[in-house]
């Protein structure tokens, strides 16, 4: 059973125009962020992503072209979805790994991708406050998808092989 989230997910199949998609993303105007209609945006994205089962949520995938984002993960032992706005990643060290990645806008299909095993993600919070931190592994992964959709790419393009749903494409 498919539950109805909150805000309408982009998705390349039944979107006519998915141009946004592909599109990167305006960075924010931080003094936006004192709008209580920004702020429902952001709560309505975290809600939208849990009830979709999502670890990750960008907000042209909502039809919002802003370099926004939420991802789940943890940071100092604080389990909770968090809030990039106008994010910058920095990889570190050489090391790449591939794994397993599907995206709410591309729903069934899964492919492996590989991505920079550690990186460093500055950004700002939902009250415009900069934060950074160090992610590896999962953490990483999801960031670097998120980030990859304000700047209009999708994991598809950067997939190695398909690990499944292939034909929902075609
Ligand atoms: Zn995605």
């Amino acid at each position: 059973m498919k539950r109805k989230t909150k805000l309408r997910i982009w998705s390349v199949f039944t979107h006519g125009d998915t141009t946004m998609l592909k599109t990167p993303a305006q960075p924010v105007d931080l003094s936006t962020l004192q709008n209580p209609e920004t702020q429902q945006m952001i709560d309505d994205m975290i809600k939208t992503m849990k009830q979709a089962d999502g670890i990750g949520l960008a907000a042209p995938q909502i039809g919002q072209s802003i370099r926004l984002a939420i991802v789940a993960g943890e940071v100092n032992g604080q389990k909770e979805p968090f809030v990039l706005i106008n994010p910058v990643v920095s990889v570190i060290g050489a090391g790449q790994i591939e794994g397993e990645e599907g995206c709410l806008s591309i729903a069934g299909v899964f492919g492996l991708v590989p991505r920079a095993e550690k990186i460093t993600l500055k950004a700002f919070d939902r009250f415009g406050q900069p934060w950074s931190t160090q992610a590896t592994e999962l953490f990483a992964r999801v960031i670097q998808h998120e980030v990859d959709h304000l700047n209009g790419v999708l994991f598809l393009q950067r997939l190695t092989s398909f690990t499944k749903g292939q034909e929902k494409l075609s």
